[in-house]
């Protein structure tokens, strides 16, 4: 089963996208490692990604298409994160899924508004020594201010600041969110409330992908 995860900033995606893919036994394909790998080699992509934006869609896709030939080759039960994010994009791998013969056979997007990705963005904290992340509402360091691995102090990072996560809303809007919306209309989207615990989403999501293997 070939599975895309879709989600605003702080939806939740990652923590979900790893539980499926080690529960579901899937090849769990994200763009943040491959973006910080293609930085490392590209300078011109450097400025790209440490600015915060997206890496130009054909050119990701690319970039993601070659990953994948060299990766997991078979193109079977695979859950993307990160990719697709447009909608050339999720063309792109429909297309690239099917000369093998294979396709994308779920897709999921967790719903949270605006108000809640701020709130949540805002908790977040990072150990300015180890680099240890924390959130003050659903992972709190075990003493205030403090990393609980090294000690180190805790700090509020540049672009979880509520200006920059404004712009990064936006930003989602302006891209992912017109995917989520086009694949809607289409009826492959699988909703999801993205504001409840994570336990109680994941069992969620696991249901209804039982329902759509069944079908
Ligand atoms: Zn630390």
């Amino acid at each position: 089963m070939n599975i895309v995860i879709l989600g605003a900033p702080a939806s939740g995606k990652g923590t979900q996208a790893q539980l499926l893919s080690e529960k579901l036994k899937l090849f769990h394909f994200q763009t943040g490692e491959l973006s910080r790998d293609l930085a490392e080699k590209d300078p011109r992509i450097k400025k790209i990604v440490d600015s915060g934006k997206l890496i130009p869609e054909e050119e990701m896709t690319m970039y993601a298409l070659d990953y994948l030939k060299e990766n997991k080759s078979d193109l079977k039960n695979i859950l993307f994160e990160g990719f697709p994010r447009f909608i050339s994009q999720y063309g792109a791998l429909e297309m690239f899924l099917k000369t093998k013969g294979d396709d994308i056979d779920a897709v999921i997007a967790l719903d949270i508004t605006e108000k809640e990705a701020i709130r949540r963005l805002s908790a977040r904290r990072i150990c300015e020594n180890c680099g240890e992340v924390y959130n003050l509402i659903t992972s709190p360091p075990p003493e205030a201010g403090k990393c609980g691995k090294c000690g180190g102090k805790l700090m509020q990072r540049a672009d979880d600041k509520p200006e920059s996560i404004k712009a990064r809303f936006a930003y989602y809007k302006d891209n992912t969110k017109k995917l989520i919306d086009y694949l809607d209309k289409k009826g492959k989207l699988l909703r999801v409330d993205g504001e409840r615990p994570i336990e109680v989403i994941f069992e969620d999501i696991l249901e209804r992908l039982k329902k759509i293997e069944n079908d």
